[in-house]
């Protein structure tokens, strides 16, 4: 099944707009083994919509479209669709009684007229319910050909792909998708892909896929079997054999977990509290472990120590550091480490010091330099590592990293 998406927006094509929704779709088809051919952006213009429907259906079996479903003048996804399939627009009872209790609820008195408009559908569509808003989704199919028309709002269009698009896209395919991601921390996509190659190269069934994530390659296993139960058999031993030859880099195979829920459920486990000690990453690590809910139990308390003042007095860093070695140095970073964990009377501290640039970097201190420490019960790891990217780019990299090296150490002590 070929399928193509095509999202309808003015917005989109004047760039006041990022096309997310394209994104999400792509990936979700990807991950659904649709084959997506090709992703158009037009603007509301009936003429132009109507040749870029006309295209798709010519060279597709499925088109997805999103935008221009709602009230106004200028949504015509719908129109332009049943134009193209011969179709007489017809009201819809049900969608008419659920735009108005969708009105009922909110802060509107009265329904604007334009409104009803939503409740004509092409006759012979099936509606898909919309949770979120008053344009129903649609599903149209004619000769083979199938277009499924989507509001514009991600928050309306995720859940309708979610709860009705994604069941009736399994229905069409036959057999079964079950995927597996591994997550993988502190080795880059190509050393990976080398590590992996024989592997990659050789299956069919289940795929191997990478990708390259800030700090982290996520390793996708795919199979296609009849039945969830065969699928999983399929994908078991490969994933048992890449967790096998990346060992502790692997860090994760559940899809849903961040590195930084890893590290908060290692913590928990092995009943550890943790601080941070930040300068270039101003917070950054404290803050990604702040995301996961339950962190209050492991969590004690984040520096952010910018000036060499700060260092000094909150971590106790010694001047004579700062002045032999400098801010950003592997003495400087561990002092800060043991100073962090001693200040908070935690089991884990973890610093990072570092030059996020683009200024402050010099011949033998290069912008991108960044030396880590984890002190871990009165034993502490240094770290040097040079990253690539802009200030962003470097900031994240050290965070990434410096939550990694925490959960490294707790790993190399505890199991
Ligand atoms: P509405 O009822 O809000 O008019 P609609 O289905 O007609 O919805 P559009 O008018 O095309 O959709 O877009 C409405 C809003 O939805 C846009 O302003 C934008 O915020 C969001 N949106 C539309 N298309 C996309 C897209 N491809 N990616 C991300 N957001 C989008
Ligand atoms: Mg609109």
């Amino acid at each position: 099944m070929v399928v193509e998406l095509l999202s309808v927006g003015t917005e989109l094509l004047m760039g006041s707009i990022v096309n997310t929704n394209a994104q999400f779709l792509a990936e979700r088809c990807a991950r659904l083994g649709v084959s997506v051919f090709c992703q158009t952006v037009v603007g509301d213009n009936p003429g132009r919509l109507r040749e870029a429907v006309d295209t798709a259906v010519s060279r597709s079996d499925m088109v997805i479209l999103t935008g221009g479903l709602g009230p106004t003048e200028d949504d015509l996804t719908k129109e332009i669709c049943a134009q193209a399939f011969g179709w007489p627009l017809v009201e819809d009872g049900h969608t008419r009684e659920r735009i108005q209790g969708f009105f009922k609820n909110s802060i509107y008195k009265v329904i604007p007229e334009n409104n009803w408009k939503q409740a004509m559908i092409p006759q012979g569509a099936l509606v898909l319910d919309n949770d979120n808003g008053t344009a129903p989704g649609l599903i149209m199919e004619k000769d083979g050909k199938r277009l499924i028309l989507l509001p514009g709002p991600p928050n309306e269009m995720i859940p309708l792909f979610n709860n009705q698009v994604e069941p009736y896209l399994r229905k069409l395919r036959p057999g079964f998708l079950v995927t597996r991601m591994v997550k993988v921390c502190g080795v880059g996509e190509s050393q990976v892909e080398d590590m992996l190659l024989d592997l990659i190269d050789g299956q069919s069934n289940p795929t191997i896929a990478t990708y390259a994530k800030t700090g982290e390659v996520h390793v996708r296993v795919t199979a296609s079997a009849s039945d969830e139960e065969t699928g999983d058999k399929l994908i078991k031993p490969v994933v048992k054999e890449i967790k096998k030859r990346l060992g502790r880099a692997v860090y994760s195979v559940r899809e849903e977990e961040t590195l930084e829920m890893t590290l908060v459920r290692l913590l928990k486990k092995h009943e550890l509290t943790v601080a941070t000690a930040e300068s270039c990453t101003g917070g950054l690590v404290a803050s990604r472990i702040v995301n996961v809910s339950g962190a209050s139990d492991v969590f004690k308390e984040g520096f952010v120590t910018y000036s060499n003042k700060a260092k000094r007095k909150h971590l106790d860093v010694s001047k004579g550091t700062l002045k032999k070695y400098g801010a950003v140095s592997s003495q400087t970073a561990r002092e800060m480490a043991i100073g962090g964990a001693f200040a908070t009377d935690s089991d884990v501290c973890v610093s990072v010091t570092g030059i996020a640039g683009p200024d402050g970097g010099t011949e033998e201190k290069p912008v991108g330099l960044v030396y880590m420490a984890c002190c871990f019960k009165d034993k502490v790891t240094v770290e040097k590592y040079q990253f690539k990217g802009n200030r962003d780019k470097v900031r994240e990299h050290a965070a990434v990293r410096a939550l990694d090296l925490v959960r490294r150490t707790v790993l190399e002590n505890c199991e």
